[in-house]
């Protein structure tokens, strides 16, 4: 089964405010919370089904990750998502802080969540037309933050004692019981004390100043394959900003541009170009030395050639991305160039030769007029 559109499921618009999503998932959550509605066994899934719109819709980072990858959002793959999603089974709904805020007014700060996946980055890396079709290795320069090396991420300094967290013994969480017309709710939250890590640091590690992470400029050595083009998105595992708490890592992406090229144009993996002949040899026909990006080609160009003949050069163009042996085609097209500045000499022979094609030389215009004028007259 397909999974429906996140804004679809809200019933709201792609451009809704943070506020019309939480009015639009409050209605709804009210309307199809199970413990409101015992009777329809359906009302769990949908209510899952909104909850897990909202969940992600109302995370600024998520949502842009879900705009722009939808369903297919890696962050949502991974661990069962950073809102800890992945816990969603039998009685245990996800959405139950937001559904306790809703009711009771809660204060809305503690959304329980355990350790965060780190974010992904995007990297927009230009490269040449050339680089494009041989690939190439090249040294990237990524600030990201990365767990401190010094701690190892614990955020304490080396040598002084990790203790557990005295408000939640650990656990990262806390709960609270409320009554309430429904029946006890329990509204788990991150522990305030500790911040989710369950752990108390009394000496903090100086490099990270206790946060586990620290900012770093990192190099690193992508392998740009032979094919990409403009928009061509390379996922590297792990090489995004590091998780909290030795949650894993996020993704880098690197999205390639490619710069145009003088005389080559792309499309797809074929290429295509223009190369300009002379009015002799387009009459007489010749060989022309062709540019492909694999060295020169020599083109047989016929007798009688008209300005604008495609030529075209099997295996010339583009090589096909993951494929590594196939190519496109190159596309050659000849512009016929009409002689100017031509010396008193050459245009007594122009004349000369218009002379020896006599009435020839203006049948083409005069069959091209006589057809032109019966279109004009509908006939
Ligand atoms: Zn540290
Ligand atoms: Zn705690």
């Amino acid at each position: 089964m397909s999974k429906r559109d996140y804004y679809e499921v809200l019933g709201v618009d792609r451009s809704a405010t943070p506020e019309e999503l939480k009015k639009a998932y409050r209605g709804l959550a009210r309307k199809l919370h199970p413990d409101v509605n015992k009777e329809d066994p359906k009302a769990e899934e949908k209510f899952k089904e909104v909850s897990e719109a909202y969940e992600v819709l109302s995370d600024e980072q998520r949502r842009a990750n879900y705009d722009r990858f939808g369903h297919d959002d890696p962050m949502q793959g991974a661990g069962g998502g950073a809102g800890g999603f992945g816990g969603f089974s039998g009685q245990d709904f996800g959405g139950f802080n937001d559904i306790f805020d809703m009711f009771f007014g809660g204060n809305g700060g503690g959304r329980s969540r355990g350790p965060q996946r780190g974010a992904d980055l995007e990297y927009q890396l230009t490269i040449d037309f050339k680089d494009a079709a041989f690939g190439l290795k090249k040294e990237i320069e990524i600030p990201r933050t990365e767990t401190c090396d010094v701690c190892t991420g614990t955020g304490a300094k080396p040598g002084t004692k990790v203790e557990t967290c005295a408000t939640c013994h650990g656990s990262g969480m806390q709960e609270v019981y409320t009554n309430t017309p429904l029946g006890r709710m329990v509204n788990r939250r991150t522990c305030p004390t500790c911040r989710g890590s369950g752990k108390k640091i009394s000496t903090p590690c100086t490099e990270c100043k206790g946060q586990g992470t620290v900012r770093r400029r990192r190099k690193i050595e992508i392998n740009i394959p032979a094919g990409v083009d403009t928009g061509t998105r390379m996922r590297i595992t792990g090489a995004g900003e590091a998780g909290d708490r030795g949650a894993p890592s996020g993704d880098l992406y690197i999205v390639i541009r490619v710069n145009t090229h003088d005389f080559f144009k792309r499309e797809g993996n074929d290429i295509y170009c223009e190369v300009p002949i002379t009015f002799v040899q387009a009459a007489l026909g010749d060989e022309i030395t062709v540019p492909t990006l694999y060295g020169r080609e020599t083109l047989r160009v016929p007798e009688g050639t008209q300005t604008g003949t495609l030529f075209h050069l099997r295996s010339k163009g583009m090589p096909k991305l993951g494929n590594g042996v196939s190519k496109g085609d190159q596309h050659v097209r000849v512009i016929v160039q009409t002689p100017s500045k031509l010396t008193d000499r050459q245009k007594e022979l122009f004349r000369e030769l218009s002379r020896e094609f006599g009435e020839d030389t203006h049948e083409q215009s005069k069959s091209f007029f006589e057809r032109m004028k019966s279109s004009f007259l509908g006939e």
